[in-house]
């Protein structure tokens, strides 16, 4: 009989909140609701992202949690960090993914493999939001099998030139640099791929082209084109053949703010039907007295307050060294499926109302959309879920 080992440590499974995290999160909830909401409004529609946004947020430390205090941090952790996402989440599923493009995805992975002067040239500007930052490693024909990349990097001289296509990087066609997962030696598979730092503004043979997406209007993904590029080999990112190591680290970290994203989509549906069942009459009552009603509102509750203390403590322990690679692609599950279905639900329950063009709800059904595709499908989180637990 197989029995599964719980963390020792129950002891630690809990946490309390710092002045610093409680003030992050207010922070976050204030300025998502008097800045980001405004201009979401106008901007939406018509596909703008507006790069002061991100100087804003770096500013007021929503990049800051993750690095020591010399690079600009300000000891909020992993946990500020998710309060500030989901925070960011309730108002705008595309701005709140800032975070995970400026430091928990480019900024921890140079500080962590970085050499001191990649660290110096582009941690403190990715946390103050003075660099925009991206990360890809997605191709057209390389998404959840990262190995089918085509994307070489050959070595000439003190030089490297690249060649290749990545697409849907976040923010790419925006962005001043980013890492980038390539080949060095395809022939010895994923123990051949590298990770590069790029600057992409001074960089010839870049081309960025914007995809139209179904949602997350306002920080838009791009198809990132190399051609012939040539760059320093101070741009390589560790060693030589270590990126796949690298990537799936890095992934670790970017999957739980995609899941603390999701949590706050799930959160806005939840005011939002609350707010409705509680005016909307029909049958002569509040719609939020008809039992099935009711039900679909504990359900929606129940379901994203398991998402949210899994979230929680699965960022408090990475904040204390502790965890268990289960935890984040188990987070990112739970936190994805109920996002997904709490829109569903929201446009269900505010029946006729949920369809006009203007309304939020559309955009937490398109936004939501993309929670069970990026930083690993349903299928694959499964796959990684089912091989730790049997191996
Ligand atoms: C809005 C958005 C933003 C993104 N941002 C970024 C970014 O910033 N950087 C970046 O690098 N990428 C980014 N991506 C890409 C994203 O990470 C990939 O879409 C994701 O990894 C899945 O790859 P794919 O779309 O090619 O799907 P595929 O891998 O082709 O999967 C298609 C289907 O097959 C299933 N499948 C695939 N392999 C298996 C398997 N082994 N076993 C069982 N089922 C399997 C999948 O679960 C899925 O249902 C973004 C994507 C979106 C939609």
């Amino acid at each position: 009989m197989v029995i599964l080992q719980f963390d020792e440590e129950v002891a630690n499974l809990f946490f309390e909140l710092t002045e610093e995290q409680k003030e992050i999160k207010q922070r976050a909830r204030d300025y998502a609701e008097k800045r980001i909401s405004v201009v979401q409004e106008e901007d939406y529609d018509k596909g703008v992202f507006r790069p002061e946004i991100v100087k804003e947020m770096g500013e007021l430390g929503f990049f800051a949690g993750v690095v020591p205090e010399e690079y600009g941090g300000n000891n909020v952790g992993f946990l500020g960090t998710v309060l500030c996402v989901e925070e960011l989440g309730r108002v705008s599923a595309s701005y709140c993914m800032l975070p995970t493009s400026q430091t928990v995805g480019p900024g921890l992975t140079i500080l962590r493999h970085g050499t001191e002067e990649q660290k110096d040239k582009y941690v403190r500007g990715l946390v103050s939001g003075d660099i925009i930052g991206c990360f890809s490693s997605t191709e057209p024909d390389a998404g959840s099998d990262v190995a089918a990349m085509k994307m070489v990097a050959v070595e000439k001289g003190d030089r490297f030139i690249l060649n290749g296509t990545k697409t849907w990087a976040t923010g790419g066609s925006v962005a001043d640099m980013g890492l980038f997962w390539v080949y060095t030696d395809k022939e010895k598979g994923t123990r051949g791929i590298s990770c590069f730092i790029v600057d992409l503004k001074d960089s010839p043979g870049i081309s960025t082209h914007l995809i139209e997406e179904l949602g997350l209007h306002c920080c838009r993904a791009s198809e990132v084109a190399f051609q012939d590029v040539e760059i320093s080999k101070d741009c390589l990112l560790g060693n030589k053949g270590e990126g796949y190591g690298i990537l799936m680290e890095t992934l670790g970290e970017s999957r739980l703010c995609a899941s603390t994203r999701a949590l706050g989509l799930g959160h806005a549906c939840l005011d939002d039907c609350i707010n409705f069942v509680k005016e909307r009459k029909q049958a002569g009552q509040k719609i939020g007295n008809l039992q099935l009603v009711e039900a679909r509102i504990a359900e929606m509750y129940i379901e994203h307050e398991a998402a949210r203390m899994l979230i929680y403590q699965v960022a408090a322990n990475k904040d204390r060294g502790i965890g268990d690679p289960l935890d984040v692609p188990t987070a990112k599950y739970v936190a994805c499926e109920a996002a997904v279905k709490a829109a569903e639900t929201a446009m269900e329950i505010f029946g006729s109302f949920s369809f006009p063009l203007n309304m939020a709800l559309r955009r937490y059904m398109n936004d939501s959309r993309c929670f069970p595709i990026t930083e690993g499908t349903r299928n694959i989180l499964k796959l990684i879920i089912s091989r730790t637990l049997l191996r």
